[in-house]
């Protein structure tokens, strides 16, 4: 087990009591409700996890890293940034359309400079939070020079004349989860909305993702966590043929697989978390994290409902939920395929 300062000790004991207290109640009518909780995304804010990485001048808590968001994000300081901290309002990122997915150079939604205003046409696909009531606009990832393949990030507020946010697309899990189609029609918006660097909107949007895969494994490794607890106790007092079943070897090779692979996981993200706090390179390490964290979860929540038995598949058990909230993570911020891509790219295997 890897040792952790006795701030991040403190930042895990808050977390680990805060979901058990005040997400997991409720979380089951969550799911069958499909119903997103302001309340408890209030909460977050309240309790420093949605501006843990952000300065402390702009309501974060500042855990490890010093400057995250590009300067031209002062000019949303009060009306996006702050309450966004606070979890009163949130953003979201669209880079997916439906013939772009992991082809990222197949983004067609088009943004052209006309005078000091961006004109921006196109669709965005599986956008999370962008119909949730808080959410204050999306940051879309357009085409601006089709020939120099540039792209650009452009802010478009909620609300924008010609920006439509198509209604919620039912999923397989993540149900309290917001996830949507956006339209762009002539959608005009001051050209000091565009962020970053000029023309590098995409590489940009991708670095980001590279934090964004670290996450999506912690995620991945709390869930795959709770599931070997969950399947571990049960194996203990559910008894078959006259004995507890988790004394058959059959299920003992489960649970231990699940044991080894929450090991590694943890070992692998706080491998490549440190890494990027160090702010060394951490690409490569981000891409095997995620690949493996995700892949190992889906298996380890696979199990659980083995072990479960006809229960693991009841909407009742927490592990047929987790499971199905799984499946998302080896597809969402780059499919477990795009992260051998990336690592293959990395070690100058492309040529
Ligand atoms: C719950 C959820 C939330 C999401 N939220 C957002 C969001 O907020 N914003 C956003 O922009 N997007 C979001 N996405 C979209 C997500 O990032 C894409 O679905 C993902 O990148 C894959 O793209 P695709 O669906 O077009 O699949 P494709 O790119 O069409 O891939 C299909 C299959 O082909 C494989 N494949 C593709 N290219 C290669 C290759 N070169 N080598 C090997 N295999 C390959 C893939 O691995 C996959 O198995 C979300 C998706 C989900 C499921």
């Amino acid at each position: 087990m890897t040792e952790y300062t006795e701030e991040q000790e403190s930042i895990r004991r808050v977390a680990r009591e805060f979901a058990r207290k005040e997400v997991a109640p409720g979380a089951e009518e969550r799911d069958r409700t499909g119903q997103f909780d302001y309340k408890l995304y209030r909460r977050c804010g309240e309790l420093g996890f949605i501006g843990m990485l952000m300065p402390k001048e702009y309501g974060g808590s500042e855990a490890d890293l010093l400057s995250w968001w590009p300067q031209q994000k002062a000019l949303w300081m009060d009306s996006v940034v702050k309450p966004a901290l606070r979890g009163e309002a949130t953003t979201c990122m669209g880079l997916t359309e439906p013939d772009a997915g992991s082809d990222n150079s197949r983004i067609r939604t088009r943004a052209v400079l006309d005078g000091d205003h961006w004109v921006i046409n196109g669709q965005k696909t599986f956008i999370t939070g962008a119909g949730l009531e808080i959410c204050r606009g999306v940051l879309a990832v357009c085409l601006s020079d089709r020939e120099r393949r540039q792209y650009e990030q452009i802010f478009i507020p909620t609300g924008t004349p010609g920006y439509r946010i198509g209604p919620p697309l039912r999923k397989m899990g993540l149900h309290a989860s917001d996830t949507r189609e956006l339209f762009f029609d002539d959608v005009r918006v001051p050209a000091y909305h565009r962020l970053g660097t000029e023309g590098q909107g995409l590489a940009g949007m991708l670095h980001a993702l590279g934090m964004g895969r670290i996450q999506i494994a912690s995620t991945c490794l709390g869930l795959a966590e709770e599931c070997l607890d969950l399947a571990t106790a049960y194996a203990k007092q559910r008894v078959a043929f006259g004995k507890p079943i988790a004394r058959f070897q059959y299920v003992q090779g489960m649970l231990t697989e699940m044991a080894l692979n929450v090991h590694l996981s943890r070992l692998i993200r706080d491998d490549s978390a440190r890494l990027f706090m160090a702010g060394k390179p951490f690409f490569k390490e981000a891409s095997m994290c995620k690949w493996f964290v995700t892949e190992a979860a889906k298996k380890v929540a696979d199990d659980a409902v083995q072990i479960f038995g006809g229960m693991g598949f009841m909407d009742e058990c927490p592990v047929s939920r987790y499971y199905r909230d799984i499946r998302a993570a080896t597809i969402g911020e780059g499919t477990t395929q795009i992260q051998r891509h990336v690592i293959a790219r990395e070690m100058g295997l492309l040529g």
